[in-house]
C-alpha cells in the first residue's frame, strides 16, 4: 500500500491531475512537491505505474482496436470448404455464425469484431491486407484467437512477406498455429524456418528477437552443441502441442491387406511399353555393356536410373504413355540409311516400316505386339527379346544377315567395350526422346480402380436399396485407402 505518496506520472503529461481525481487519488502540497495518496479505508490498490505511463503517453484517438469474442482463422484456399463442412458436421446449424471472406469485399471492422463467432479466411486475402499505410479491418480487431492452419506457410520463404507481417500485427488474446511439418524435410538449415512461426506466436525471447534466437538455438544447433538442442526442447516444451495419430482414441484403426492384383490387358499393355523402351536403350548401348557412358546400367547415369526406377512403380498403379517428341526427325534418318541400303521409297515396304517405327506393329518373328520395334540392316521388324537372341546376325527366319561387327577398341562412348557389338544395328535406330512416364488419369485404365470397382460392385449387391448412392460413395473412400 501506498503510504508516502506519488509525485505524479513518470512522464510529463498534461492534464493528468483530472485523470487522477477520477481514480479518487487526493493530492497534498507538502514542501513545494505536489504528491498523490490513495483514498482511505481503501486497501489492496496498487499503482501501476509503467502502465499508467503507457495509457498515457499514447493518444486516444490514434488508432482504434475493436475488442471481439471472435475466432479468425486464415487457411489455404482450397481448405475452406474443408473448415465450413467440419463447422457444419460438427456444430449444430445456427450455432456460430460464421463469415467466410476470401473475396475483396470491404468489410468494416466493427462487422468483423462484432457481427461473427468465426471468420474465416485465406492466406491471400491476408497478404493482400497488408498495407503499411491504411490498417487493415483484420488489424483493428482484437481478436479472441487466431488460428492459422498450414501454419508452417509463414516459415516457407525467410523473406519479410505481406502474408507474415499481417500475420505478426494481428492483435489477439491467443495465437495458435497449426502444421503437420513445421518445417521443411531439407538436409539444411531447417530450424531456421522455425523462427518466423515463433515470431508469429509472440513468443518474447527467440520470437521476438532474431539474434538471440540465432546465438541461442539456431547456430549452437547447426554446429551440433548440447546447448542448442537443449534450449530447442525447452522452447518447443512450452510452445508446442504434438498430437499424433497413436495418441488419437477417436480414430478407428487402420487395416492394412496386401493384395496382389493383376494386370488388366490395357495396363499391362502400357506397363509392358514402358519396361519395352528402357530394355531398348539398355541393349542398343553396346547389347546390355554397364561401361557405355550412356547406359542406364552405368553407374554414372544414377539420376536417369532412379528416374526410370519411379517411372515403372508409377506404371504399376495407373496406365499411362511416354511422351516421344521429335521421333518423326529421327525416324526419317533411319528412313534415309535405308533407301541408302536400297530401299525404294515409294514402296510399301517403305511406308509400312516407317509407320512401324513411329506407332508400333507386331514382331515379324514371333507376332507379339512391340511398341519399339527393332529394324535390321536386313528390314527385318523384330522385337526385343528376338533381335537379342543373336548379336551377330539376323534372326529373322530364314535370314541370318551378318551385322557388320564393333571391334573393342576403346571409344569415346566407351572407354571399356566388353563385348563386339553389332554395329551397323545398332546405328540404323532412331533416337526417341522420351518424357517422363505420363500417368492420364482421364483416359486410361488402372488395375487397381478396375479391382476396386469391382470389390464394391459386390459389395453393393447387398444393398439393392440405394445401389448408385453407395457405391458412389464406398468407391471414393475405398480409392483413399488404396491409392497411395
Ligand atoms: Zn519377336
Ligand atoms: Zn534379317
Amino acid at each position: 500500500m501506498e503510504t508516502v505518496g506519488l509525485p505524479g506520472p513518470p512522464v510529463n503529461v498534461r492534464g493528468y491531475q483530472r485523470l487522477f481525481h477520477a481514480f479518487g487519488l487526493t493530492s497534498r502540497f507538502e514542501k513545494g512537491v505536489t504528491r498523490w495518496f490513495y483514498p482511505k479505508l481503501l486497501e489492496n490498490l496498487v499503482f501501476d505505474s509503467p502502465a499508467l505511463k503507457v495509457a498515457l503517453c499514447q493518444p486516444l484517438d490514434a488508432f482504434r482496436l475493436y475488442l471481439s469474442k471472435a475466432t479468425l482463422i486464415v487457411v489455404p484456399a482450397n481448405l475452406v470448404d474443408h473448415w465450413k463442412t467440419q463447422i457444419d458436421k460438427h456444430v449444430s446449424a445456427g450455432q456460430l455464425r460464421i463469415l467466410v471472406w476470401t473475396d475483396n469485399k470491404k468489410l468494416s471492422p466493427h462487422n468483423l469484431a462484432w457481427d461473427y463467432d468465426v471468420v474465416i479466411t485465406t492466406f491471400s486475402r491476408l497478404s493482400a491486407e497488408w498495407n503499411p499505410r491504411k490498417k487493415s479491418p483484420l488489424i483493428q480487431v482484437h481478436w479472441l484467437r487466431i488460428m492459422l492452419d498450414e501454419g508452417h506457410t509463414l516459415g516457407s520463404s525467410l523473406s519479410l512477406t505481406n502474408k507474415f507481417q499481417m500475420a505478426v500485427s494481428l492483435t489477439a488474446s491467443s495465437r495458435w498455429l497449426l502444421t503437420g511439418t513445421p518445417t521443411p524435410n531439407t538436409p539444411n538449415s531447417q530450424l531456421s524456418h522455425l523462427q518466423p512461426l515463433l515470431k508469429f506466436l509472440h513468443e518474447e525471447v527467440y520470437g521476438d528477437n532474431l539474434k538471440f534466437w540465432e546465438a541461442g538455438i539456431l547456430r549452437p544447433f547447426e554446429a551440433e552443441i548440447e546447448e542448442g538442442r537443449s534450449r530447442l526442447l525447452q522452447l518447443l516444451q512450452r510452445y508446442m502441442i504434438c498430437s499424433r495419430k497413436k495418441d488419437l482414441r477417436m480414430i478407428p484403426p487402420c487395416i492394412k491387406k496386401s493384395t496382389y492384383i493383376n494386370f488388366v490387358p490395357r495396363h499391362a499393355r502400357s506397363y509392358n511399353e514402358l519396361v519395352e523402351s528402357v530394355r531398348r536403350n539398355i541393349l542398343l548401348a553396346d547389347w546390355n555393356d554397364p561401361s557405355h557412358v550412356e547406359s542406364l546400367l552405368n553407374s554414372k547415369q544414377w539420376k536417369f536410373r532412379n528416374a526410370t526406377i519411379n517411372n515403372v512403380r508409377l506404371s504399376c498403379c495407373v496406365a499411362g504413355h511416354i511422351k516421344m517428341t521429335d521421333a518423326g526427325q529421327d525416324i526419317k534418318e533411319t528412313m534415309d540409311d535405308l533407301v541408302e541400303g536400297g530401299l525404294d521409297d515409294s514402296t510399301f515396304e517403305y511406308s509400312s516400316i516407317q509407320n512401324c517405327l513411329i506407332s508400333g506393329c507386331n514382331c515379324k518373328r514371333c507376332g507379339e505386339w512391340c511398341r519399339l520395334p527393332v529394324i535390321t540392316p536386313c528390314r527385318h521388324l523384330l522385337c526385343l527379346d528376338c533381335v537379342a537372341l543373336d548379336s551377330e546376325r539376323c534372326t529373322f527366319p530364314g535370314c541370318g544377315y551378318l551385322y557388320e561387327m564393333q571391334t573393342l577398341l576403346a571409344r569415346p562412348e566407351n572407354p571399356n567395350p566388353k563385348w563386339p557389338v553389332p554395329k551397323d544395328l545398332i546405328e540404323l535406330q532412331p533416337s526417341y526422346n522420351q518424357d517422363d512416364w505420363n500417368p492420364d488419369w482421364q483416359s486410361t485404365s488402372s488395375s487397381k480402380v478396375s479391382y476396386l470397382y469391382n470389390i464394391n460392385a459386390v459389395r453393393n449387391s447387398h444393398y439393392p436399396q440405394h445401389p448408385r448412392c453407395t457405391l458412389q460413395k464406398s468407391q471414393a473412400g475405398q480409392l483413399l485407402c488404396w491409392i497411395e
